[in-house]
């Protein structure tokens, strides 16, 4: 059987392995297609696709999205599109443009919370220039003692409604679908399981991503309880959405489940790889 992964984090982004560190690790744990899908940036995808020249291991360019609906973050996973594409590019470097500034603004967010240095000190565990995150701010609290672990870091200053927090500057969900698509992609709606909204809230999200031409929800994540994976496959049965799956893994020390550790999808579901690989 196939073993699919469609969602993983690489030193592009916030993940702290390289590019070739996530493909020898997704060999040996016997995974097939790895799609790595950093935040907003695409520089790893060369250095995975070399790395994994002559190996059993097939990587699938992806990308996650930061978005926004209802002033809310949203990530749309981009699987499937052509790197070289302008609108693609252009779209990405006007986020990390704003991720930036966003940085600066929790800098100082943090420095009136008492925390003096926390943009220095996140941009130390930066390893993309191009890309700063929250997590980087995270592992310097972390790492200062501030806090206790990753989660704590959120839960206490950069989640929502904390004192670290800054409105998200993201584009609207329906133009991250609409440049992924221009640059000949697929969306998938990831890890929807994470976003507190009631029942109505996912069912009007879940429309407007279809609406906007969406294509596929991530059923399989390890940020959802399995009530919630059954969930989410009803709905991709519901709505005609195609399915997708990944581990979100972005460290070994860090991450809940390893690369390629999920189930297969169900049957009945149809693949969003369907269209461009065999099954
Ligand atoms: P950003 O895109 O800069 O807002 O940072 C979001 C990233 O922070 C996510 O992709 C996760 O890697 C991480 N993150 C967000 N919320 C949490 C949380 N509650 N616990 C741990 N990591 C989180
Ligand atoms: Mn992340
Ligand atoms: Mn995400
Ligand atoms: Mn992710």
């Amino acid at each position: 059987m196939t073993v699919y992964d469609l969602h993983c984090h690489s030193t592009a982004s916030d993940g702290t392995l390289t590019p070739a560190a996530l493909v020898t690790r997704a060999i040996r744990r016997g995974v097939d297609c790895l799609a790595i899908t950093d935040h907003d940036d695409v520089s790893g995808l060369p250095e995975a696709h070399q790395a994994s020249a002559d190996t059993s291991l097939r990587i699938i360019n992806g990308v996650e999205l930061s978005s926004l609906w209802e002033r809310r973050t949203i990530h749309i996973v981009g699987l499937f599109f052509d790197t070289g594409s302008s609108v693609l590019q252009e779209a990405l470097a006007t986020v990390r443009a704003a991720r930036r500034q966003r940085a600066e603004a929790i800098g100082h967010a943090l420095a009136r919370a008492g925390i003096g240095g926390a943009l220095e000190g996140a941009r130390r565990f930066v390893t993309n220039e191009a890309l700063i995150s929250r997590s980087h701010f995270a592992r310097f609290l972390v790492d200062r003692g501030y806090v206790s672990s990753k989660q704590k870091a959120f839960n206490h200053y950069l989640g929502q409604g904390k004192p670290a927090h800054v409105p998200p500057p993201w584009p609207a969900i329906s133009e991250s679908i609409a440049v992924l698509h221009a640059a000949g992609g697929m969306a998938v709606l990831a890890h929807p399981g994470r976003y507190p909204l009631t029942g109505t809230a996912m069912r009007r999200l879940l429309e407007e991503f279809r609406g906007n031409g969406g294509d596929a929800l991530e059923v399989f994540s390890p940020s959802h309880t399995p009530q919630q994976s059954e969930r989410f496959i009803e709905y991709a049965r519901f709505y005609g959405f195609k399915a997708s799956l990944g581990s979100d893994f972005h460290d070994p020390g860090e991450s809940h489940i390893d690369l390629g550790a999920l189930p297969p999808l169900p049957a009945g579901l149809t693949p969003v790889w369907s269209a461009f690989l065999p099954i």
